[in-house]
């Protein structure tokens, strides 16, 4: 599958999942020779079509005529120029994870498909401004070994050596923080043990 058809496909199924809403988040997927597809600006997922995908190089600048690329392509393409290995990007505001990126606090691994596909606990990267690469640095600075973060009171950032991956990350991450918020109102949720996630990790998780 193309790059824009894989990306168009994933933003909707980000848009059927609940994970955004209106035109909030974006996806993006790099190929091989480094072109990168990307959401638009200011387009609802609803009204989303194949061209309205945008494709722009390694500097975030358009390859060709069209819309305008989503506002945080300076995060997508900063990730894409410090990390050869990744190939796929989700970002959400998906409602779970983002009350936990308001109160600045990582999501445990309460669940083994969290080590599975997110490779441990969520941790929240120091908020910087929307729409900068600064916010990229500041994600990949706390990201490392992991499939997703939190970004300070803004929302999830997912990343995958495909753009399936990114999405099950983002996915994983929203669940996670929803079981995390209806555990504690039934009792005080349990962390899986240090060793359990490792196994767990060890058995099942590539980024
Ligand atoms: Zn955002």
């Amino acid at each position: 599958m193309d790059i824009r058809t894989q990306v168009l496909t994933i933003a909707k199924r980000i848009y059927s999942n609940r994970l955004v809403i209106a035109s909030l988040g974006n996806v993006s997927c790099r190929d091989a020779s480094g072109t990168i597809a990307i959401t638009p600006s200011g387009i609802d997922y609803e009204e989303l079509s194949i061209q309205d995908i945008v494709t722009v190089d390694l500097q975030g600048t358009p390859m060709h005529q069209g819309c305008t690329p989503s506002s945080e392509t300076p995060m997508h393409t900063l990730i894409y120029r410090k990390r050869p290995d990744i190939s796929g990007i989700v970002h959400t505001h998906s409602l779970s994870a983002s009350a936990f990126s308001v109160v600045n606090q990582e999501i445990p691994v309460e669940m083994v498909e969290v080590a599975a596909h997110v490779g441990g606990s969520i941790p929240v990267a120091p908020y910087r401004p929307p729409g900068t690469k600064e916010l990229g640095e500041a994600a990949l600075d706390v990201l490392k070994d992991r499939r997703a973060c939190l970004l300070q009171n803004h929302g999830v950032l997912a990343v995958g050596t495909t753009l399936e991956k990114a999405y099950k990350a983002a996915a994983i991450t929203e669940i996670a923080a929803r079981i995390h918020i209806l555990a504690s109102v039934l009792g005080t949720p349990g962390e899986l043990p240090e060793h359990e996630v490792k196994k767990v990790r060890d058995l099942y998780f590539t980024l």
